[in-house]
């Protein structure tokens, strides 16, 4: 072996020891940070968008060092493992979804030893609910994405029936991705808010040509003194009862009319990229003027955020 190329490879090894040993440096600090929430201080909502954005962690790296964080809390052999070097990091990310106190040993060892597919067999073996193959979806080009998943097999069964029904209607064979196509379409007229919010704007526009009448009613917070609590149910969930005696909840129509005004997303921006948050599930209504000040449920004083930056902007409201 040539002098440059023995150099080369001893580089390459000095490196990789340097590039490992950061790498369970930072999962170590990562763990302090998450245990007292310093991202928040920074502010970031979670510890992943912190380690993306302020530490400029690829989007993977980040993910796998964020789950086993959170993981390390229940299970802190996790931790160890990785911190003793037995564990490479990206095995610790694919059996920490299904880690217990109860199995962790048995699963950190199939992990020292098993390349990845058959480590993900072996967990379907354990727990039942584990698919034999890991879910993904990635885009492939400028107008197709590909989805790989584990189904059950009435599940693959219903899906068939459905496309039975496609292709019927259809007048023509139809394959599974345009059936899949017609079934989300059909789950989302019904069931996504931002379309019930669509029909209920149609629906109130038609009542108007009928009759002439106070467009809303607000109701105005009758101002007692109450701590403002996060409210934390989903939006598209029916307001069950009332959280407070003193809270009034926000009518329907204004409901809908907050999710139509910010398009069924998380109205949170980034102070320093200036970008608007991309969530647009578990969403909440947050009072920009809490309830406890007087803030009422009137169309300007609400928003919608995701339930990590709800809990940054109360964080902030209350520093
Ligand atoms: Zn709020
Ligand atoms: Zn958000």
């Amino acid at each position: 072996m040539s002098n440059l190329i023995c150099s080369l490879h001893d580089q390459a090894l000095e490196l990789s020891k340097q590039y490992l040993a950061c790498e369970k440096e930072l999962l170590e600090i990562l763990v302090k940070i998450e245990a007292k929430r310093v991202y928040l201080e920074q502010g970031y909502a979670t510890l992943t968008e912190y380690s993306q954005k302020a530490l400029g962690l690829s989007r993977d790296v980040s993910w796998n060092l964020v789950t086993i964080v959170h993981k390390s809390k229940a299970v802190p052999e996790l931790k160890q493992a990785v911190q003793r070097g037995v564990l490479p990091l990206s095995k610790a990310r694919q059996i920490a979804p299904h880690l217990t106190k109860e199995n962790s040993q048995k699963f950190i060892k199939l992990a020292q030893t098993m390349p990845r597919e058959k480590l993900q067999e072996a967990l379907a073996r354990e727990c039942p609910k584990v698919p034999s193959v890991e879910e993904r979806a990635r885009v492939i080009n400028a107008t197709q994405a590909e989805l790989s998943l584990c189904l059950p097999k009435e599940v693959m069964e219903k899906i068939r029936r459905a496309q039975d029904r496609v292709s019927e209607s259809q007048k023509k064979w139809v394959g599974l991705a345009e059936t899949l196509e017609q079934v989300v379409e059909f789950y989302l007229q019904h069931k996504d808010p931002k379309e019930r919010a669509k029909r209920h704007e149609v629906r109130k526009s038609k009542a108007a040509v009928k009759t002439i009448q106070a467009r809303r009613t607000v109701r105005e917070f009758d101002g007692a003194a109450i701590s403002h609590e996060l409210d934390f149910r989903p939006i598209n969930k029916p307001i069950a009862k009332i959280p407070s005696k003193n809270r009034v909840p926000i009518p329907a129509g204004i409901r809908h009319e907050v999710i139509i005004k910010n398009a069924h997303q998380c109205t949170y921006q980034d102070p320093k990229t200036k970008l608007r948050c991309e969530k647009g599930r578990f969403l909440h209504f947050h009072h920009k003027l809490p309830v406890a000040k007087g803030g009422t449920n009137a169309l300007e004083n609400l928003t919608l955020l995701c339930s990590a930056h709800h809990r940054l902007e109360h964080y902030q409201g209350s520093a």
